[in-house]
């Protein structure tokens, strides 16, 4: 099967430069030590805030673990007026290699569209980040039995961007990564059945290779409530090519086992 990711989101955490460097002792140890060692099939990425991301990447820098943003600006690619916001060029200046895209908070707390979300993915490529794009169902959406819709929906941002830059196609599976987060397991501990997940990304694997029959190859993750105990039950499923994580991704050991369990 395909190579394994897992992905730590640390989202607006650890609260200062120090917890942020005990939690890169605490996981280069562990990336090295003999109990712990990562199987050479999955890779690791952790995705700190703008404000540790240099600091990180300096870190991380000969390891093998990567480096990604959590966001970038929708409105230009390198610089300009836009207050608070960090391009693509930036992130990848601090060394940066890749990039989440469209996580269920910014959606939530930062109204990210359709059209952010195809502008954000334009300036990624154009800065040579490769994107992690987050899809997912609300509770609400999912009792309504919506979810199908909601994830195609999701999904047309990367036909729209295919339509406008064809040749992507050919190195975009290599490029950009589908994390399915259903927003009602996100912090929650509730977690959809591992065949519901398995559906979803057969689901999704199949609509991307509609767009491109290269995208058949399109690494797809499960986010939601991942962790020490569960992620054994995912990884077994050979739909599941890894996991975003972000709760057990604060502590080294949970990571760690985890990205084992892959
Ligand atoms: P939790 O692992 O804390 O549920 O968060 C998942 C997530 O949102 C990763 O992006």
């Amino acid at each position: 099967s395909m190579q394994a990711w897992v992905i730590g989101n640390w989202k607006q955490n650890p609260a200062t430069n120090h917890d942020v460097n005990a939690l890169l002792d605490d996981l280069l140890t562990a990336v090295n030590t003999e109990e712990q060692v990562v199987k050479n099939s999955c890779r690791l990425m952790v995705a700190p805030s703008c404000i540790h991301l240099a600091a990180v990447s300096a870190r991380l820098k000969d390891t093998s673990v990567l480096c990604a943003a959590q966001d970038i600006s929708a409105h230009s690619a390198n610089t300009g007026a836009y207050t608070g916001d960090c391009s693509a060029q930036q992130v990848a200046d601090a060394g940066a290699t890749w990039t989440i895209l469209g996580h269920s908070e910014r959606r939530q707390y930062h109204q990210e569209t359709h059209e952010s979300l195809l502008q954000k993915l334009t300036h990624a490529l154009t800065q040579n980040l490769g994107v992690v794009f987050c899809i997912g169902e609300t509770q609400a959406q999912y009792d309504d039995k919506q979810t199908l819709a909601v994830i195609d929906t999701q999904l047309s941002v990367v036909k729209d961007l295919l339509a406008q830059q064809p040749e992507l196609a050919a190195s975009l599976s290599e490029r950009l990564i589908i994390a399915y987060e259903p927003v009602w397991a996100i912090g929650t501990g509730k977690v959809p059945t591992v065949a519901e997940v398995s559906a979803m990304h057969r689901h999704i694997k199949q609509t991307v290779t509609g767009f491109a029959e290269s995208l058949e190859a399109m690494t797809v993750l499960y986010g939601g409530s991942v962790n020490a105990d569960n992620a054994d039950s995912f990884a077994a499923d050979p739909m599941i090519d890894g996991a975003l994580v972000g709760g057990a991704s604060l502590k080294a050991d949970s990571f760690l086992m985890i990205a084992n369990a892959f």
